[in-house]
């Protein structure tokens, strides 16, 4: 059968790499802190450029919220910051990107990992209802939970935690909490050995 020519760049396009994006291994679609494919293996460096963002390509995760545990907090390194508003409400993807998990895990209850193109993920836990499932393709500003106090919460707020190869560091590189503003930075990302070291500039 011949086919007219203009047909077949939308073909080529049918087996889009956004199709291999959403295959995630069992370890992935069932763990918070996973390697992510691909990253630091040409390089042990990494640049997120935060500050190339457009207006429509970041959002705050949860509106007039307020963080009433800092990152870094206490003996157990609180691993993100709580913010908090009110109980059911709307959590948002912080960035477009892909649902690596969304179901219940220990001590963080109900949450949500979603996996950015340039190599951050971002982690939404405690909620009392996860509205997407590993897989799903979201945008930034998407609803994905409602804020809730499931697993080890003593009241309804978000914990939000963003990482680098499996590796939290402190989500107020990323956002101003004392402005829930995306901080336009270019983030730099330095692996030694396992660790990953992230400054902002
Ligand atoms: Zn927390």
């Amino acid at each position: 059968m011949k086919l007219p020519l203009i047909l077949i760049p939308f073909m080529l396009l049918s087996v889009h790499p956004a199709e291999k994006e959403n295959n995630f291994s069992q370890m992935e679609i069932n763990h918070i802190r996973v390697v992510t494919p691909g990253l630091f293996t040409d390089s042990n460096e990494l640049d997120i450029h935060l500050e190339n963002l457009k207006d429509t390509e970041y959002c705050f995760p949860l509106a007039g919220g307020k963080v009433i545990s800092p990152y870094g907090r206490g003996h157990g390194r609180h691993s993100g910051a709580d913010i908090k508003t009110c109980a059911k409400d709307t959590i948002r993807s912080a960035f477009d990107g892909v649902v690596r998990m969304s179901k219940s895990y220990s001590g963080y209850g109900k949450v949500i990992v979603i996996r950015h193109s340039f190599g951050l993920e971002t982690v939404y836990s405690h909620n009392c209802k996860n509205l997407v499932k590993s897989g799903d393709t979201v945008k930034a500003g998407q609803p994905v939970a409602l804020t809730g106090r499931t697993g080890r919460a003593t009241t309804e707020h978000l914990h939000f935690e963003t990482r680098i190869n499996g590796q939290h560091f402190n989500p107020g590189l990323v956002f101003d909490f004392a402005k829930n503003r995306l901080r336009k930075v270019c983030l730099h990302c330095l692996k030694k050995g396992k660790r990953i070291i992230v400054r902002s500039e």
